[in-house]
C-alpha cells in the first residue's frame, strides 16, 4: 500500500505532468471565475435595468393618479389604460391601493374592494423612500407609493409584479452558452498543456537515455538538443564528458596494450634462450652460462618494467600520497650526483654541480628524487662518450629551478612533444641497450606535476639537451580533482 502511494508521489513529482497540472489549472481557473463572473453581473444588470423601468412606469402611473384625482373615486381611464398597458408589456400584474389599503384597482380583477394585508404595501405607507423589491418565483414585485408633491404625503400605493420568465430563459441560454465555450476552451487548453509539456519534458527523456546508453559503456553516444539554451548547455557538457571518457578509454587501452608488448619482448627472448638449451644436448658448461646470464638481463629488464609501473601507480594523481618535508635541495643533488657518477665515469662522462644558493624548499623527497635522478641519468646515458652533464640548481622568492644539460645526442624537434608519453622512446633500440622503459620521463613529469611545478625542454640533435625543471618553494596542495 505504502509502495503505491510512493509509486504515486513519484509520477506527480514528473515535470511534465506539473508542467501540464499548472499550465491547465492556470489557463483554466481564471476563465472559469471571468465567466461566471461576467454573466452573473449580465444578468444583475439586465434585472436591475427592467426594475428600473417598471418602477418608471409605476411613477407615470402615480402622477397620473394623483392629477386625476383618481384615488378619490373619480374614474381615469388614463390610469387604467397605463395599468393595463403596463401589466400587458411586462407580463405582469399593477394593483393600485388606497390610503386605506383597500383595492381599487386590480389589473387582474379579482381583489378590487378587497383590503391588501402585505407588510411590503403597509411599510410603504411610513417610508414612502424606500421602494420595496421582492422576487417571488418567476415574479419581481415592487412597490411605488403615491406621494403628493406639496404634501408629502402617502395617499396610496401601487402595486407592481412583473414576469422575470423571459430573463431566466435568457440567463439560461447564456449559462448554456459559456459553458460550451467553456467546454471548448478547455479543451483547447488541455490539448495546448499537453504538447507543450510534452515538449519540454522529452529532450529531459532523452538525456536519461543517454546517460543510459553510456553507463551500459557506448561512449559514441552524442547528444544533439536544440530546444532550450540551458538543454544546449546540458548537451555540450554530456558531449565533452563522453569525449573525455572516451579520450581515457583510449589511452587505458593503449597503456594496456603497450604494457602486454614490453613485456612480451622480454618473454620472448627467454624462450628463445631456454628452447635453444633444451633442444641442444650436452652443451658445454660456459654456454649455459651465458644463457643463463642473458636470461636473468631480461628478468632484470622485466622486472625493471615492473618497478616502473609501480612507482606510476604510486605517483598517479588520484592515489598519491604526497609526503612533505622541508629538505634541501643542494644536499639532495649532491646525493643524486654522488649516486650517479660510477654511471657517468664508465663512459667518461664529466658530471658538475653547479648550486647559486642554499634552497630549502617543502617537497617530498622520494618523488622530487625519483624525477631528478631520470633527468640525470638520462643525460648520461644518451650522451656520447667523453660528453659532459651539467647540473645547476638556483633560485627566486617563489620556486626553485634545476637545470640539466647535456652534450649528448639531443631529441628531434619533431617528437619533443611525444617525449614524456608512457614507453616511448626515440631509438628503441638504443634504449633497450641502456636498460630504458620509456617509462622515465612520464614518471618525471608525474612526480613535477604533482608538485604543482613544470618542466621544459630545450634540445638541438647531435648536439644535446637541457631540461628545465620550476618547483614552488612551498607545496600547495591540489585541491581535490583539480589536477
Ligand atoms: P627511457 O627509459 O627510454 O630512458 P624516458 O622516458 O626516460 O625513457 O625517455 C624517453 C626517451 O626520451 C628516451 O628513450 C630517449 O630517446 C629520449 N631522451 C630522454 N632524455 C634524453 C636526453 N637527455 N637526451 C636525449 N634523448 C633523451
Amino acid at each position: 500500500m505504502k509502495e503505491k502511494w510512493v509509486q504515486i508521489w513519484n509520477q506527480l513529482r514528473s515535470l511534465r505532468i506539473q508542467i501540464f497540472a499548472v499550465m491547465f489549472l492556470v489557463g483554466l481557473v481564471p476563465v472559469l471565475l471571468f465567466s461566471r463572473i461576467v454573466i452573473k453581473s449580465y444578468n444583475g444588470q439586465i434585472l436591475s435595468q427592467k426594475t428600473d423601468e417598471v418602477k418608471s412606469y409605476g411613477n407615470v402611473i402615480s402622477n397620473l393618479i394623483l392629477t386625476s384625482g383618481y384615488l378619490s373615486g373619480k374614474p381615469s381611464s388614463d390610469v387604467e389604460k397605463e395599468a393595463e398597458e403596463v401589466a400587458n408589456v411586462y407580463q405582469g400584474r399593477v394593483i393600485i391601493v388606497d390610503q386605506n389599503l383597500k383595492i381599487i384597482k386590480d389589473t387582474y380583477d379579482l381583489e378590487e374592494g378587497k383590503t391588501v394585508i402585505s407588510t411590503e404595501v403597509v411599510r410603504s405607507f411610513v417610508t414612502p423612500d424606500a421602494a420595496y423589491t421582492n422576487e417571488i418565483g418567476d415574479y419581481i414585485q415592487l412597490t411605488v407609493p403615491i406621494v403628493a408633491s406639496q404634501s408629502e404625503k402617502v395617499s396610496g400605493v401601487i402595486l407592481i409584479s412583473f414576469s422575470t420568465k423571459n430573463l431566466h430563459l435568457l440567463e439560461e441560454t447564456i449559462n448554456y452558452r459559456a459553458v460550451l465555450m467553456m467546454l471548448a476552451m478547455a479543451v483547447c487548453i488541455l490539448l495546448v498543456s499537453a504538447f507543450y509539456s510534452a515538449l519540454v519534458s522529452n529532450p529531459l527523456q532523452k538525456v536519461t537515455e543517454s546517460i543510459d546508453q553510456v553507463t551500459m559503456g557506448q561512449l559514441d553516444v552524442s547528444m544533439e538538443l536544440h530546444t532550450y539554451s540551458e538543454l544546449v548547455k546540458i548537451s555540450d557538457s554530456f558531449n565533452q564528458m563522453t569525449g573525455y571518457i572516451h579520450e581515457q578509454d583510449v589511452a587505458r587501452r593503449d597503456f594496456v596494450s603497450n604494457v602486454s608488448h614490453e613485456l612480451k619482448t622480454p618473454l620472448a627472448s627467454m624462450k628463445v634462450l631456454s628452447d635453444s638449451l633444451l633442444s641442444q644436448q650436452g652443451m658445454p658448461e660456459e654456454l649455459y652460462r651465458e644463457f643463463l646470464v642473458d636470461i636473468t638481463q631480461e628478468i632484470e629488464r622485466m622486472t625493471q618494467i615492473i618497478n616502473d609501473l609501480l612507482s606510476m601507480v604510486k605517483l598517479n594523481k588520484d592515489t598519491a600520497d604526497m609526503t612533505v618535508t622541508n629538505v634541501s635541495v643542494n644536499d639532495l643533488l649532491e646525493q643524486l650526483l654522488k649516486r650517479l657518477r660510477p654511471i657517468a665515469e664508465k663512459r667518461n662522462v664529466e658530471l658538475t654541480l653547479e648550486t647559486f644558493r642554499p634552497v630549502v624548499a617543502d617537497i617530498d623527497e622520494v618523488k622530487i628524487s625519483i624525477a631528478l635522478n631520470n633527468l640525470i641519468e638520462n643525460a648520461i646515458k644518451y650522451n656520447y662518450d667523453n660528453g659532459w652533464v651539467r647540473v645547476t640548481l638556483n633560485a627566486d622568492h617563489k620556486f626553485f629551478y634545476v637545470k640539466i644539460q647535456d652534450s649528448g645526442v639531443g631529441i628531434p624537434e619533431d617528437v619533443q612533444d611525444r617525449i614524456f608519453d608512457r614507453f616511448y622512446r626515440v631509438d628503441k633500440a638504443r634504449s633497450r641497450d641502456t636498460g630504458g622503459t620509456g617509462l622515465g620521463l612520464a614518471l618525471t613529469r608525474s612526480a613535477i606535476l604533482l608538485h604543482r611545478g613544470s618542466i621544459k625542454l630545450y634540445s638541438k640533435e647531435k648536439e644535446g639537451t637541457t631540461f628545465t625543471v620550476r618547483i614552488p618553494l612551498i607545496y600547495v596542495a591540489a585541491k581535490e580533482g583539480a589536477l
